[in-house]
């Protein structure tokens, strides 16, 4: 399989505006930003959706909310609050195939966050 563009972006293979890294994950600027602050949390191993995660990945995963966690500290918007989404597959709207925790922070954030009107797959 080739790799995706966050594989090339840990490789430094294409630039991002990184701003976290450690041995298991990477944070950068998302290139559209939907609010003020908006970074994604990403483990450096390439897993491509959240149904794609092994038992043996739990740490990872718990790794990248503590990385959020720890960013929202540090630059000092956890007391006012933040956002996590990670999206899996074509309804959670995921476009990128290498997992993902979005950070979503600088604003009050609407609740729910999608625009589009309920309706059922038939
Ligand atoms: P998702 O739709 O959940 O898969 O999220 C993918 C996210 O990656 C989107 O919010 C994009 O704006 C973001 N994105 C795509 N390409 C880049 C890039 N080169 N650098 C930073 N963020 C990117």
């Amino acid at each position: 399989m080739s790799d995706t563009l966050f594989t090339r972006i840990i490789n430094r293979e294409i630039p991002a505006d990184i701003i976290y890294e450690d041995e298991i994950c990477l944070a950068f600027n998302d290139i559209h930003p939907q609010a003020p602050v908006h970074f994604l949390v990403i483990p450096k191993k390439p897993i491509p959706t959240l149904n794609d995660l092994d038992k043996d990945d739990r740490q990872i995963a718990g790794h990248l909310m503590w990385a959020a966690a720890h960013i929202a500290r540090e630059k000092g918007f956890a007391a006012d609050g933040y956002r996590t989404v990670m999206n899996c597959n074509d309804d959670g709207g995921q476009t990128v195939y290498h997992i993902h925790l979005h950070v979503l922070a600088g604003k009050p954030l609407g609740w729910p966050p999608y625009t589009e009107k309920l309706k059922s797959k038939g």
